[in-house]
């Protein structure tokens, strides 16, 4: 397995860093009132490359694609260029390139800036492909782990909202909605009050399709720009009256949070991890050309307001979900559904085997039935207001680590809405 590869920014170096050399996350930021950058972490320090472009000392290709504040642009220009630019910045970056002098006056302490969202999202897909979710939500909603009679043989997802796809930080408003108790007759409106997160890993399709055309796997693996922590936030009383029989809608809208680093796919290539044995055949549309999931252990905390400390809640790994990205990916295309640049598959709350790793408050108290206990003493069936809900993840490597940062939002009291 690949070395830690040493750069001239020494926290680059750390074994703890998430951002070594073999990482360079693609963000945007922005410093005050100034223009947002497009930007790439190294260390505890953001290389301006937007800057850079602008002078001409590292150029991603022969005009301007970092002069917006989104990667959507140089994202549209294909695999060639997206490893082109990743060994220009390697090699001017690392331990005792002749670029130092030229790329110090582009550095900014990643303490000085705001993160911004990395990309325009065109569209947001959300995926179901987490089989001990699957299971758990089957014993909890209809009392029976079975899979649904498609689970095995369709990566399940449905079309959610790009407008409300939020960058880790943004605070997010409890949403108001239509709800019904399952032993009353009608039902009522006002706040969620089984307010949830979904642990997930978004994809980001880097380059598109043609309506009409469908795609091979192998096409869908070369299409992936890179990876970000997702939270689909989620309503579960509003999704229980509202989801049959067409699938979730005002439950899941109200707002995702993604991490502000694109985690590119190049960075995670020597974490490829095939995805679990088949429980039923795949049609060979489906059927996996290369390792599709990455080893990234992933961790879910609580904070609530005012308290001191954060609590973890769930540690699991992306390599639990049954259907990769690429199969995903290539699922939402063969029907001659056109995909972007820009486009947002979310993997499906991702749950391990036991309690410990549940990627939902839903599973972590069984709908409410066990609630559980914070490290402050409070105890937690859902989100209350003011709490704040973080994931981090990373992929480990021999002595470095390629880390995603971390996704969080904290919940604001809902609007109170006269009718
Ligand atoms: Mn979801």
């Amino acid at each position: 397995m690949t070395k830690l590869l040493k750069s001239w920014i020494s926290s680059a170096n750390s074994p703890d860093t998430d951002f070594p050399l073999n990482n360079l996350p693609y963000g945007v930021f922005s410093v005050g009132n100034n223009d947002a950058h497009c930007g790439v972490a190294i260390g505890d320090m953001i290389l301006d490359v937007t800057a850079a472009e602008e002078t001409g000392v590292l150029t991603p290709a022969d005009v301007p694609v970092l002069d917006v504040p989104f990667w959507n642009d140089f994202m549209d220009l294909g695999r060639d260029t997206w490893a082109t630019f990743r060994s220009k910045l390697v090699n001017a970056l690392r331990d005792g390139s002749s670029e130092q002098p030229k790329l110090e006056p582009f550095l900014v302490a990643q303490a000085d800036v705001t993160m911004e969202m990395p990309f325009a999202v065109s569209e947001y897909t959300d995926f179901y492909a987490g089989m001990q979710h699957a299971k758990n939500m089957g014993d909890i909603l209809r009392g029976s782990p079975d899979l649904p009679a498609n689970w095995l043989h369709i990566p399940i997802g449905y079309n959610g909202r790009a407008s409300t796809v939020v960058v880790s930080g943004t605070d997010i408003r409890r949403p108001l909605g239509q709800t019904k108790a399952p032993d009353s007759d009608a039902p009522v409106f006002g706040p969620s009050q089984r307010l949830d997160i979904e642990l997930e890993m978004g994809a980001i399709v880097g380059t598109g399709s043609k309506m009409g055309q469908p795609i091979t796997m192998d096409q869908a693996e070369g299409m992936i720009f890179g990876y970000v922590l997702l939270n689909d936030w989620s309503a579960r009383d509003i999704q229980g009256w509202e989801y049959q029989p067409l699938g979730p809608f005002q439950g899941k809208a109200f707002g995702t949070s993604i991490s502000p680093w694109i985690v590119t796919a190049a960075a995670l290539e020597d974490f490829r991890t095939s995805t679990p044995p088949r429980e039923k055949e795949l049609l060979p549309y489906l059927i996996e050309t290369k390792p599709g999931l990455f080893d990234i252990s992933l961790e879910i905390t609580l904070q609530p307001e005012e308290a001191a400390t954060a609590t973890t809640i769930t540690k699991t790994n992306y390599n639990r979900t049954y259907y990769s990205a690429a199969q995903q990916l290539c699922h939402h295309a063969i029907s001659g559904c056109e995909m972007n640049s820009g486009d947002l598959l979310g993997s499906g709350t991702i749950s391990g085997p036991t309690r410990d790793e549940f990627g939902s408050l839903m599973e972590l108290s069984w709908a409410g039935q066990k609630p559980f206990t914070l490290d402050t003493g409070e105890t937690r069936s859902f989100i209350e207001d003011g709490d704040t809900l973080t994931l981090k993840g990373h992929a480990q490597g021999n002595g470095y680590r390629i880390g995603f940062g971390s996704c969080s939002g904290t919940i604001l009291p809902a609007i109170d809405y006269e009718t």
